[in-house]
Formats: C-alpha cells, sequence, structure tokens
C-alpha cells in the first residue's frame, strides 16, 4: 500500500520532533515514523541531562565569566582539528558551493560550525526562552581542555544545563508535534522502521518501511523486531533524523580509528538499542555523501547500571578535578588526562599504553564521590529532572546524593575502605586479578596530600583544582575543598571502576547549510534532508575530531530547525 504526506520524517528524537514542529508551523502535511512505538517521543534526549553550549549568556555574566564569540571560535577551532577541508587544510572556507570540485569531508561541518557557534553567541537562548525552555543557574566546566590556549578544550565554563534536564528540553517540540497530530497535520506511525528510500525521476520520493509486531514497552527498552507487513510512503520531501551507531557495537568497531589504539573488547552502551546506524545503507543507497565516519565521542568514565533499562546500559559520571586516575595496573595518568579535561585524548591514552585492559580507576574521598561525581542522564538526575528546587540545594548540603550512592550500594564498580592496603584488596578482588600494588597506589596518595599541606604545591591536578574553585559554580556543586584524602573526617576511600562508554556519533551525512542531503559531488540529492547526529550534528561533521559537550543537543535544535525549515520551502 502506498500513501501519499508531504513530508517523511525518519525518527522523531529531539531533532526529528523540531523539523516536525517547524513544518507543522508551515501547515505541511507530516509522517513521523519511528522504529519505537510513539508513546515514547524525543529519543535519546530525553534521557539526557540537558547540557547546553550557549556563549557569554546571562547565566555565565552572573557568575563573571566572560566569555566571547571569538574566544568560543578559538576553543572551537582547537578542539575541531579540522584536516579534511577541500582547499588542502588552508583555514579557508574550502571550495564555495557549486564550484564544480567535491567538498572536503570537513567543508560543511566547519560551515555548519561557525553558523552554530554564532547562533550559540546569539539567538538560541532567547529561541529557547520563547519555547519555554529555562536553564538552571549554575554554569558547568565541561571538557576543560587539553592545556593549550589553542587546542582542545573549553576556556571558560559554558556547559548550560536545562531546568528539567531532557525532558524538559523535548517538552516544548514534542507538545508541537501533538498539536499538529491534533490538527491532523502529523501523522505519528510507530513500528514502523524503514528500510529504504524510494527515489524516482533522480529525487528521493519517499520510505519504505517494514511494519513491526506491536510491543508496548517501556521508554528505552528494546522493543521486538518481528515483522509483520510492508508499507511505502510517498512523499515531496524525506528528512532523516534517525540518530548515530552507539548502540551497534559493531559498525562502532568497523569504524573505529587506529588514532584512538585498539578498540575495547568490553564497552557499556551509553544510548537506547535503537541508536542502530540501520539509516545509513539506505542513506547511502539513495546517494547521499557518508564523511568522518572514524570520528566518534566515547567517554572512559562509564559504570555498569546496576537498574538497566537497555542492553549493556551504562551510565557516565561527569567527574569534577580531584580524583587520582590511575590505569588499570595503578599507575596514575599524565596530565593533561585528568578528570573531565580530555576525553578522546585520555581513551587514546589508555588504549595505547594499557591495551591489555578494558578499564581504568578514580581514587578518591568519599567527599569527592559525594560532591564531584555527577551522573548524566535525566533518570540519575531527579531533583532537576523534577524541577525541584529543595532537592536541587540538597546537593550543596548532601554528604552523597542518593543516586551516586545507589551505585556504591547496588553497583558492579565501586569499593569503600579505610585504609589504602585494604582498598587495593578490594579493587583486585572486583577485577579478579592482582593487578594493582597497594604499595604503589599508597604512594601515590600519600604524595599527592602532602602537596596540600599549603597553598603552593607543584601537582598540575591540585594546581587546577584550586583553579577551579575561583569559580562559583564549582566551588558551590561541583569541586571539593582541596583536602587528603586519607583525612579520615573526609573518608572513607573511595575506588571506582571505569569502563568505555560508547555514546556519540560526530560524523555522518554530509549536508549543507539547508541540511539538504549532499552527493558524492557535493550536490544536494533532490528531496533528501538529514539532520541530529546521522549529519553528524551539521555538515556531517560540525564538531571535527573532538567536542566542547553540551554541542549535540543544540546541533539537533539547530539542524532539525533549519532541515524542517527547507523541507517546508521546498514542498510548498
Ligand atoms: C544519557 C545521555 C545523556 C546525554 N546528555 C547530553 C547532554 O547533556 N548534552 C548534549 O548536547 N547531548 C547529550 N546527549 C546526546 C544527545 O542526546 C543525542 O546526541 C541527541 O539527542 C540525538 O538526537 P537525534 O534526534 O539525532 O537522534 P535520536 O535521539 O537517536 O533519535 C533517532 C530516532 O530515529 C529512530 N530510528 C532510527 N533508525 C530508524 C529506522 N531505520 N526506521 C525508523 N526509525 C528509526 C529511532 O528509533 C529514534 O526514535 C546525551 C545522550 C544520552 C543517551
Amino acid at each position: 500500500m502506498t500513501e501519499r504526506v508531504d513530508v517523511v520524517v525518519v525518527g522523531p528524537g529531539l531533532a526529528g520532533l523540531v523539523a516536525t514542529a517547524e513544518l507543522v508551523a508551515a501547515g505541511r502535511r507530516v509522517a513521523l515514523v519511528d522504529q519505537e512505538p510513539t508513546e515514547h517521543l524525543g529519543g535519546q534526549a530525553w534521557w539526557s541531562f540537558g547540557g547546553l553550549f550557549l556563549v557569554d549568556s546571562p547565566e555565565q555574566r552572573r557568575l563573571r565569566i566572560r566569555d566571547s564569540l571569538d574566544l568560543a571560535w578559538q576553543d572551537w577551532c582547537g578542539s575541531a582539528g579540522w584536516d579534511r577541508l577541500g582547499d588542502g587544510g588552508r583555514p579557508g572556507d574550502g571550495p564555495a558551493p557549486g564550484d564544480g570540485r567535491p567538498p572536503g569531508e570537513d567543508d560543511w561541518g566547519r560551515r555548519w560550525a561557525r553558523a552554530y557557534v554564532e547562533w550559540a553567541a546569539g539567538e538560541k537562548r532567547a529561541w529557547l526562552r520563547q519555547r519555554g525552555v529555562r536553564l538552571f543557574p549554575v554554569v558547568g566546566w565541561a571538557e576543560r581542555g587539553d592545556g593549550t590556549a589553542d587546542g582542545h578544550g573549553n576556556s571558560v565554563p559554558r556547559f548550560h544545563l536545562t531546568w528539567g534536564t531532557g525532558p524538559g528540553l523535548v517538552e516544548p517540540f514534542e507538545r508541537a508535534v501533538r498539536d499538529g497530530v491534533a490538527a491532523g497535520l502529523v501523522q505519528l506511525r510507530g513500528r514502523h522502521r524503514v528500510t529504504g528510500l524510494v527515489t524516482g525521476g533522480g529525487a528521493v520520493t519517499g520510505v519504505r518501511c517494514e511494519l513491526l509486531a506491536e510491543d508496548p514497552v517501556d521508554r528505552g527498552v528494546s522493543s521486538s523486531r518481528a515483522v509483520v507487513g510492508e508499507v511505502e510512503i510517498e512523499a515531496g520531501a524525506v528528512v532523516v533524523t534517525s540518530g548515530g551507531i552507539g548502540a551497534n557495537h559493531e559498525l562502532v568497531r568497523r569504524f573505529w580509528p587506529e588514532r584512538l589504539g585498539p578498540p575495547p573488547r568490553e564497552v557499556v552502551t551509553g544510548v537506547p538499542a535503537h541508536v542502530d546506524g540501520s539509516m545509513l545503507d539506505p542513506l547511502e543507497s539513495a546517494g547521499a555523501r557518508l564523511v568522518n565516519r572514524d570520528r566518534m565521542w566515547h567517554y572512559v568514565e562509564g559504570l555498569v547500571n546496576h537498574s538497566p533499562v537497555w542492553p549493556g546500559h551504562g551510565i557516565r559520571i561527569l567527574p569534577g578535578p580531584s580524583s587520582l586516575w590511575l590505569d588499570a595496573t595503578g599507575r596514575r595518568l599524565p596530565a593533561p588526562y585528568l578528570p573531565g579535561f580530555d576525553t578522546l585524548g585520555t581513551l587514546a591514552h589508555l588504549r595505547r599504553t594499557v591495551p591489555e585492559h578494558d578499564h581504568s580507576w578514580f581514587v578518591a574521598s568519599r567527599t569527592v564521590l559525594g560532591k564531584e561525581y555527577a551522573l548524566s542522564g535525566s533518570e540519575q538526575n531527579p531533583d532537576l529532572t523534577g524541577r525541584s528546587v529543595r532537592q536541587v540545594l540538597g546537593r550543596v548540603t548532601k554528604d552523597v546524593p542518593a543516586p551516586v550512592q545507589a551505585f556504591v550500594d547496588h553497583g558492579a564498580d565501586v569499593v569503600e575502605a579505610g585504609t589504602v592496603d585494604e582498598l587495593v584488596v578490594r579493587m583486585n578482588a572486583l577485577t579478579g586479578a592482582e593487578l594493582v600494588d597497594a604499595a604503589q597506589v599508597r604512594r601515590l596518595v600519600e604524595a599527592r596530600d602532602r602537596e596540600l599541606a599549603n597553598g603552593y604545591g607543584k601537582d598540575v591536578q591540585t594546581a587546577l583544582v584550586r583553579a577551579a574553585r575561583r569559580s562559583l559554580g564549582d566551588r558551590l556543586i561541583r569541586t571539593a575543598p582541596p583536602h587528603r584524602f586519607l583525612d579520615p573526617r573526609h573518608g572513607p576511600l573511595v575506588a571506582v571502576r571505569l569502563r568505555v562508554l560508547t555514546r556519540k556519533t560526530l560524523g555522518g551525512v554530509q549536508t549543507d547549510l539547508a541540511s539538504r542531503a549532499l552527493d558524492a559531488e557535493g550536490a544536494p540529492v533532490p528531496g533528501l534532508y538529514a539532520a541530529g547526529e546521522v549529519a553528524g550534528f551539521g555538515g556531517g561533521g560540525v564538531h571535527g575530531y573532538r567536542s566542547l559537550e553540551g554541542t549535540f543537543l543544540g546541533g539537533c535544535l539547530f539542524t532539525g530547525r533549519a532541515a524542517g525549515r527547507a523541507a517546508a520551502e521546498a514542498t510548498r
């Protein structure tokens, strides 16, 4: 059976919801299809922490953080490290659109990046406020960088938390889509798994779907893939917003780059099973060019979730800066591989220096555990997700927040002890091998503690912790006052086994600034648009090699909006 609408949107994650909301505003008839049941809209964004990259915001200014477009652009370029520009890497923009030469893989990502950073320094906050999105007043300092002014990382705190976390960000766009359903403009087509893009006359004219058996699972739980039928939906345009590949470990391994060392044997999964990359082959078959597939953003601070929702469910710790970071054999990681500084640098260091082991360790005090171990995810932050001021204030006064304590009580990765020797016995018991030597860890902890006897000291990490405490946000809820880990008032000692957690896909469909999918020659594939993670958050790689964090949700908003507007215009 073939049906016809103005536009098909594949995937109601954040990018798909934003695109659909734009299409509804323009009066277009949309089929919004998902392989999952449509009771649960919002995809990954619903589970997210809701962290947003903004530049020179009122929240920053209130905390006396002086940010600017120039500084943010310097940080973005230093992190991206674009080296696949069509002009051979000169700082220009690569070939101009339509000049006949195929674009470099980074050409459009770089253009999107400039537009995005300008948006984050300009209209973005007001646009979100207009839709009722509010921000938590304390700005976080994520991805503090590689220790160089023009290299990777945020020079200042820029990680703005949505009040209500991921669900709070999804809410206004879901509302607009459900209003579209009520107005008869949007059909929500759950259990439709797109397996191909239909083409005709050189253009994409619809989608081919398998109908999956009804399976009313809870949000995020893997659903059945039993096929009960097929359908084609015809449309004037197709917008693909199908997300990344983080749950498809086969694809992650296939495209894992050599520069990160050998891939780990075991990882935990930071995304639901629907983040499976199943649209990539159909997109390629329809002529879209996939670029930068070797660029991914995985974390090194993953824990096994004690209450898993999806297969292999892992939770990421967003760490404050104080923990000692040890590799699997108990050696301390060198600067700048400090907690919260350089995600991929640390991953590459660990994979290259200890490839035979997949894990590393944080060693700290209970005070650090309580103050510095934020857990990423809406369900791990019930105070912010539930918008409870009273509970949020509890963060300042509480010993250890309940979600973190649950990992101590029920998790597979946390051990506590009164002495270093006992701690190391428990660390080795956890891995089932005598990998860590107690005398070596005792030496490290005692040496670190001695550095804290006065305000001087030559330990880089201690100096950076002191610097972090100059920021009000850090002082309030992110960075514990410097203290000796062996001081019993801050005890017991804590060790946390950290695993590699798969999360974001940085490459994808190359798109122009209207989110039109481009072919290998750089020409738009008529009728085809891509946005959000499947498009590398813009251009097939807005981040280049590395992210400044909080940039993924924003990339979905920005590219989803562009795709919705352009597809609406094209189907006038
Ligand atoms: C726990 C967690 C915390 C995060 N925290 C942050 C944060 O604080 N800040 C930040 O910027 N980012 C964060 N992220 C990342 C961010 O949430 C995602 O990158 C973003 O939401 C991706 O949105 P999307 O719309 O591109 O795709 P998705 O949300 O993955 O949605 C894709 C949709 O497409 C559907 N689909 C896929 N293939 C098919 C097919 N073949 N047929 C039909 N349907 C299909 C899927 O079922 C899904 O509904 C976090 C992610 C997670 C999981």
